[in-house]
């Protein structure tokens, strides 16, 4: 195979849906398979949806994910511009080329005249379209002569150059994901290739810099593969050899059935954007500030519509990198699972660093205005991360770690306070205190000893102390809890719950 290279190349109109994500991942561990580069390009032509901020967005996320383009708006590359709208002049060098060679001609018709077309049409239940049947029939260059449109051109009236798409031709397709397939052009319309604004459309210039750029294989979503066989004739009508195309199945709802939308995430509570998204009048969460990992992210999208036959399920990105391929991916839809994100996330933080998360956890403290140490924090991490699925979790399941419960769960106190506790919690508090060593299996034989002695069982007196140090009765092990907080704030929260209780 000649060099891969492979672009990943949003439009910036809002925030970078979950999908787009997966399209990027998939270029991404394509071209790093293959020993390739993975540009960013930002397909801006569209000025009327263009959403300041949204480029920026694209490329934090990226950056955040670990998914670093070698070439690409913000990246470098020789051969950029790499934002479609710094490249206006290339693309009307480009179309006047297939004005030249036939393969596009100009059309003069005004959108009123058109929509009134559509609508005769619509009364006798068909549909408009503009194609090799219609156009003879309608103003353009094709119907017109060379005098005529000069001087329609020269006069300032609106055009658009359309493609001039073959009569009756069987188009063969061959994408890398679905296999063969073949298109009559009769179904096809001639598309607008150029607007009266000088700007390009879509087609015309994603086709002029997939090859200006040496791209090897187009990766995108299933939503461009009607537009295939049009790149397919452009490419052709350049005289150019087109790259491979793949086409990935879509992202459906965790219901199974249509895309998932932004609506779905809003219903369920999850995000479907990389990141937080805050514009004046509208927001969406992200999964960078919801606390997911950008590797559990990553390994959670990667699988999804692809695997590598096999029943493992964690994948470092190298792994993803040596194994991906596209024979592999799914032709159907794949069903989004938000439980099983989580879940994800879970795994990472099992496999992550106590010192890095560490980092992430003593900001999170910060923030509340907690003061303590990384010893101590430490402790509570190795304590608490097994049954985390995010790194918040460790504080909201340890709180107690770090002050004395303010209030006592009421089926606790129910459940755990009986009329002769208080005397006990305060009898046991001082033997705590003649302790000669505060840890845990000194804490531990104590307590044994004294239900023995008190010939009571072990729950009549952990449950209430329990309470005391936890407000609940949830937590680790009542004597690790003590070891950790220490002697002195022990006693306080014993005594604590006897005054309240
Ligand atoms: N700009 C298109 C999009 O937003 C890119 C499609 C393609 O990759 O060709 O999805």
């Amino acid at each position: 195979m000649s060099e891969v290279r492979v672009r990943f190349a949003p439009s910036p109109t809002g925030p970078l849906h979950i999908g787009g994500v997966r399209t990027a991942l998939y270029n991404y561990l394509f071209a790093k398979h293959h020993g390739g580069k993975f540009l960013l390009r930002i397909e801006d032509t569209d000025r009327n949806r263009y959403v300041d901020g949204a480029e920026d967005y694209i490329i934090e996320s990226l950056k955040w994910l670990g998914l670093t383009p070698d070439e690409g708006v913000g990246f470098g590359g020789d051969l950029g511009p790499y934002r479609q709208s710094d490249r206006k002049e290339i693309y009307k060098q480009y179309v006047f080329q297939l004005v030249e060679s036939g393969w596009a001609y100009y059309a003069f018709d005004t959108p009123e005249e058109l929509e009134e077309l559509r609508r005769i049409s619509d009364q006798k239940g068909e549909t408009f379209i503009y194609n090799p049947q219609s156009r003879m029939q309608l103003n353009n260059s094709l119907n017109l002569s060379e005098e005529e449109v000069k001087s329609k051109i020269d006069s300032g009236e609106h055009f658009v150059i359309r493609f001039k798409i073959p009569e009756n031709e069987t188009v063969h397709l061959n994408d890398l994901i679905r296999g063969e397939i073949e298109i009559n052009t009769n179904t096809l319309d001639d598309k607008i290739l150029f607007k009266s604004d000088g700007m390009p459309t879509y087609h015309l210039a994603n086709i002029v810099d997939d090859h200006l750029m040496k791209i090897s294989h187009v990766i995108r979503g299933e939503e461009w593969l009607p537009s295939m066989a049009l790149h397919e004739l452009l490419y052709r009508a350049f005289g150019w050899k087109a790259p491979r195309f793949a086409h990935l199945p879509l992202i459906l709802k965790p219901e199974g059935k249509g895309k998932l939308s932004k609506r779905d995430g809003d219903k369920h509570g999850f995000p479907v954007f990389p990141i937080e998204w805050k514009k004046a009048d509208e927001s969406a969460m992200g999964y960078r500030e919801e606390g997911y990992l950008p590797d559990a992210l990553v390994n959670m999208l990667a699988l999804l519509g692809w695997n590598p036959g096999t029943e493992q399920e964690i994948f470092t990105k190298k792994e993803l990198i040596k194994l991906f391929s596209l024979e592999k991916v799914s032709k159907s839809g794949a069903r989004f699972n938000p439980e099983k994100t989580i879940w994800f996330n879970h795994q990472y933080i099992q496999k992550m660093n106590d010192l890095d998360i560490l980092t992430i956890y003593r900001k999170m403290l910060e923030e509340r205005n907690i003061k303590s140490n990384d010893e101590f924090n430490l402790k509570v991490i190795e304590l608490l991360k097994e049954r985390a699925n995010f790194i918040s979790d460790i504080y909201t399941q340890g709180d107690f770690f770090y002050h004395a419960p303010e209030n006592y769960d009421e089926k606790a106190v129910k459940k755990a306070w009986k009329e002769d506790t208080s005397i006990l919690l305060s009898e046991f508090s001082n033997e705590l205190i003649a302790l000669p060593k505060f840890n845990q299996q000194q804490i531990h034989k104590l307590a044994e000893e004294f239900v023995e002695k008190k010939s009571i069982g072990f729950g009549r007196l952990m449950m209430p102390v329990r309470l005391a140090l936890v407000g609940g009765l949830h937590g680790p092990d009542v004597p690790v809890i003590m070891e950790l907080i220490g002697r002195d704030e022990t006693h306080r929260r014993l005594s604590l719950i006897c005054s309240k209780l």
